[in-house]
């Protein structure tokens, strides 16, 4: 299984000139990487052009969103048959930031979920508590709850297309990245969740991404010590020197 190394874009860069150069930077480099898939996930309007830079076995597409409809009046959104059309292979659901501020709930993440999955769109599933569920000791009950929900209805087979990511909302953006020792704590307790949905082989088998104030210098141990399977590397991704050393620290 290859390490999955994902960089979240977020609403950046400003100009498309700087996202191709952020993306040419990275792909220069992808050619010695060997043992990760590593994917760009850039906001939607730089997309295609993005898409059109890629070239065979290099670096991979992901979106940051999509809808849940196929078509039709829903204005501002976007379809997974759009985003297949473009080469896109994954797509992030559930980022907390898409449930803080947009109201995403388990029930609208499972339909992204879903929808995604009958297209061969590969779901990048968030899930993470905050601060305040952490300090009250609701982390468990939180992971339980968004993996249940949010994984309703996908079957054993669908599965092999979805990497979760273990994402504590306290951690993103913050520079106070969760430690290696919790993080393990959380992957163990996501396998625990995946065997009683599912059974061991899809525990075993789902990648395990880790999220939240990823550098280079904290990389390397998530991958070699914690039991993820990969990275979800927000703010670090836009300095392409920083992201090619997180991308070689996992490999
Ligand atoms: C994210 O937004 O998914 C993320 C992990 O951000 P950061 O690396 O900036 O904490």
């Amino acid at each position: 299984m290859k390490t999955l190394i994902a960089a979240n874009w977020k609403m950046n860069p400003a100009s498309q000139k700087e996202a191709k150069s952020l993306f040419d930077k990275v792909k220069k480099s992808k050619r010695k990487f060997k043992n990760s898939e590593v994917v760009i996930c850039p906001p939607f309007a730089w997309l295609a052009v993005v898409s059109h830079m890629r070239n065979e076995g290099g670096l991979l597409l992901g979106a940051q969103n999509v809808f849940f409809e196929e078509k039709g009046a829903f204005t501002g959104e976007v379809s997974c048959l759009m985003l297949k059309d473009l080469k896109v292979d994954y797509v992030i659901l559930g980022h907390s930031e898409r449930r803080k501020y947009f109201g995403e709930t388990d029930e609208m993440i499972n339909k992204k979920i879903k929808k995604s999955l009958s297209v061969k769109l590969k779901p990048i599933f968030c899930i993470g508590e905050t601060k305040d569920e952490k300090d009250q000791n609701k982390k468990s009950e939180v992971l339980e709850r968004q993996i249940t929900d949010g994984l309703k209805s996908v079957t054993k087979d669908e599965m092999k297309n979805v990497a979760v990511a273990y994402e504590p909302v306290w951690a993103i953006g913050t520079g106070n990245n969760c430690s290696v020792d919790e993080t393990m704590g959380s992957v163990l307790f996501i396998r625990k969740i995946l065997t009683k949905l599912y059974n061991r082989e899809v525990a075993d088998s789902t990648r395990i991404l880790y999220g939240g104030s990823v550098k280079s210098e904290n990389s390397g141990d998530y991958i070699k010590k914690s039991g993820a399977d990969g990275l979800l590397v927000g703010g670090a991704s836009l300095n392409p020197e920083e992201f090619v050393k997180i991308i070689k620290s996992a490999e």
